[in-house]
């Protein structure tokens, strides 16, 4: 069990400002994301994507404010655990009691959610037995290439991130590309290479199919795949991945006694703190009236959140206010 002064659920631009507020004032926090990566929307929807909108920076784009965030709160240590969703949430005593998906579980007076609109999670296969060998032999993200090698794999899709990994693992396995349409939405220069990896018979390509069947014990052995005129074929397969793009869902959030409104949680604008005591929550998941979805406002809310959970963590301390440059204690904080 971990114990800390706050945990923030999710590690989107508004999550990370709200980390770097709290170290300020000398509060330690754990960051938790269902993503594989910081940054919320702004990685994993529109990295390259130019941002105007942030004070003082005149351009950046998603990724590189990612970056800087992180850089921003990188004297201060804090662990963001990652591909995990945050699943219960319980009252214990004083303090909340956090599950993750990963049986991770945090002890802390103070949540700040911060989960955007919602947290990513990747379009399954609609064939209901994929299930039974979903992280075994069926994937829709890849950790580690090396448990491919040698192996059969079939990949679906038809973006980017299925030609990708197509030709990237077509050099040490046998792969059998399937994708629902004629026309691939990736690259056209990844659609190249795939097509000249099929003449040199270094992967096998089906288009207008669609999963249809998947067998074996515990592990995945075949699977039966069916064309738009309803003809089927079989193949011998190891592992099967799918790339389909992802979705948000609000998920387990919903369930935590939170006063919702449609898909939002409401708040006062003094701290951001929810219906529920020690429970804050900021960035594109927070309503009041004037709410603006932007990053800008993410930042102003994280840093008023964070105060607000000062007198749950240090019940028995006042926070003073003080700049970042002229206080001893900050300036410690930060390294300088
Ligand atoms: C295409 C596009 C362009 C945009 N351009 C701009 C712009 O130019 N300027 C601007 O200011 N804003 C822009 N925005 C809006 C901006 O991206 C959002 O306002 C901002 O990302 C909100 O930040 P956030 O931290 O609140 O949430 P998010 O960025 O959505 O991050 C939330 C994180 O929480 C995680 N999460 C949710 N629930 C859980 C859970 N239960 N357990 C674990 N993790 C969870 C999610 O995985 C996610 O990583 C744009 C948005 C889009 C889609």
């Amino acid at each position: 069990m971990i114990k800390t002064d706050v945990v923030i659920i999710g590690a989107g631009p508004t999550g990370l400002f709200c980390a770097h507020q709290l170290g300020v004032i000398g509060l330690k926090c754990e960051i938790i994301d269902n993503l594989d990566k910081a940054g919320g929307q702004c990685i994993e929807l529109y990295p390259d994507k130019p941002i105007y909108d942030i004070p003082a920076i005149p351009e950046c784009t998603g990724e590189e404010l990612t970056k800087n965030l992180l850089k921003q709160i990188k004297p201060f240590n804090f662990k963001i655990h990652v591909s995990q969703r945050v699943e219960k949430v319980s009252k214990e005593g004083i303090n909340w009691k956090l599950t993750t998906s990963s049986k991770i579980e945090f002890l802390s007076p103070n949540i700040v959610i911060a989960g955007g609109v919602g947290s990513f999670e990747p379009r399954k296969f609609s064939v209901k037995e994929c299930e039974k060998f979903e992280n075994n032999s069926i994937f829709y993200s890849i950790k580690d290439k090396s448990i491919f090698n040698g192996k059969i794999v079939s990949i679906f899709g038809g973006g980017d991130s299925a030609l990708d990994w197509a030709i990237e693992l077509s050099k040490n396995s046998k792969v059998i590309l399937v994708h629902r349409r004629d026309e691939f939405r990736g690259a056209s220069s990844s659609v190249d290479k795939v097509k000249q990896l099929k003449k040199e018979n270094k992967i096998e390509l089906f288009t207008m199919y669609q999963l249809s069947k998947v067998s074996g014990d515990n592990n995945l052995e075949s699977m039966e795949i069916k064309h738009d005129d309803g003809t089927t074929k079989s193949f011998k397969t190891d592992y099967l991945l799918g790339f389909f793009g992802l979705i948000m869902q609000l998920g387990p959030i919903l369930d935590w006694g939170l006063n919702f409104d449609k898909k939002t949680i409401k708040v006062n604008t003094e701290n951001f703190e929810t219906n529920q005591k020690g429970i804050f929550a900021i960035g594109d998941i927070c309503l009041y009236p004037g709410k603006l979805k932007l990053i800008l406002s993410g930042f102003h809310e994280g840093a008023l959140a964070a105060r607000g959970c000062f007198k749950y963590a240090r019940p028995d301390e006042k926070l003073r206010f003080e700049f970042t440059t002229t206080s001893k204690a900050i300036r410690e904080r930060l390294g300088k």
